[in-house]
């Protein structure tokens, strides 16, 4: 049998431009653990969406293309290489579908940021494609196959505040009351590499030059259904902190920073070199982004809000 094409002038899919807006992450909690047998490590995360957007249109055509702008232009390579790609083509494998697409990705979320950009534009492209194919996938299918381009594309899907364990890829909602806690987002030159992140991590552990690891989420999560954000900033961590700033020691001023000028704690986000703190309201994030864009400690500071939902059709 043929594959359905979504030329075939039939009711499905949608026939204008499908536009998509995807929400960079931040890890609350990225508690690492031991290294698998698969080569990826055991991970007990708290993913937290914050209101740093891609966008991703997807319009009909006779072939699959990406075009793009904003930050890595240039640098990003737009082949098959690119999850937007990747994810197109691995829903059109599920749906049984021909991978036929105009995409065009705006991007503000920086390159090898720590804030899992790609695979936000991998669950961008999978909530557009499955819209304009009209295939029709619950989000929990979509999660299904956005597991297997990576660990942080379930939670993309998804979005607000969630757990995350196995890889990262199992994602399960936190239950929280309905506050939004306002962040700084201080964007550093160039990325660091998150594979090589864990390797440093690992070397370190192995060297006994690591902190000790973090212990259970229970804080955290008590602190997410209180309203106070200073009993919050006393639970974030994350154990590729000391890696990140092994591989980047200016870190370290980002960090000390943004706490000198008011923030509440600041954290690496994932594997860096993005550092983001929490402010006590959206006045003082204001102040600490002017300061920490003033003390020339990282290349922008950009204020944000979460939890945010994840990709969705706008
Ligand atoms: P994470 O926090 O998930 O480890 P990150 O934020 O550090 O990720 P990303 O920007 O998500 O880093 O991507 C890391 C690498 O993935 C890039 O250097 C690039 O080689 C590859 N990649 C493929 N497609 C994309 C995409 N659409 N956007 C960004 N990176 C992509």
């Amino acid at each position: 049998t043929e594959a359905w094409r979504p030329e075939d002038d039939e009711p499905r899919g949608a026939s204008g431009p499908v536009r998509v807006r995807v929400p960079a992450k931040v890890n609350l909690h990225l508690g690492v653990g031991p290294l698998r047998r698969d080569g990826y490590h055991e991970l007990n995360t708290v993913y937290h969406a914050i209101s740093i957007y891609d966008e991703l249109t997807a319009r009909r055509g006779d072939t699959l293309t990406l075009t793009m702008e904003g930050e890595g232009t240039g640098e990003l390579a737009l082949d098959d290489s690119n999850l937007v790609l990747r994810a197109a083509h691995a829903l059109a494998g599920y749906a049984g579908v021909m991978p036929h697409a105009r995409l065009h990705l705006r991007k503000q979320i920086p390159l090898a940021g720590g804030l899992a950009g790609g695979s936000a534009d991998a669950a961008a492209a999978l909530v557009a494609c499955d819209a304009l194919w009209g295939t029709g996938l619950s989000r929990d299918e979509l999660a299904g196959i956005a597991a297997d381009l990576g660990s942080d594309v379930p939670f993309l899907i998804h979005g607000g505040t969630a757990l995350g364990t196995g890889r990262g890829e199992a994602v399960s909602p936190v239950l929280a009351r309905p506050t939004s806690w306002h962040w700084v987002v201080a964007i550093a030159d160039g990325g660091l590499s998150t594979p090589q992140a864990y390797r440093e991590l690992d070397r370190l552990r192995e060297t006994g030059a690591a902190g000790p690891p973090l212990g259970s989420t229970d804080g955290l999560l008590a602190a997410l259904r209180q309203r106070d954000p200073r009993v919050l900033a006393a639970t974030l961590g994350n154990d590729l902190q000391d890696a990140a700033l092994a591989m980047r020691p200016s870190l370290a001023a980002t960090l000390k920073a943004g706490e000198a000028a008011g923030a509440l704690a600041g954290i690496v986000s994932g594997s860096g070199p993005t550092c983001v703190f929490l402010t006590a309201d959206a006045a003082d994030a204001e102040r600490v982004a002017v300061e920490l864009e003033a003390a020339g400690v990282c290349r922008q500071a950009r204020i944000a809000h979460g939890p945010v939902p994840g990709a969705r059709i706008t």
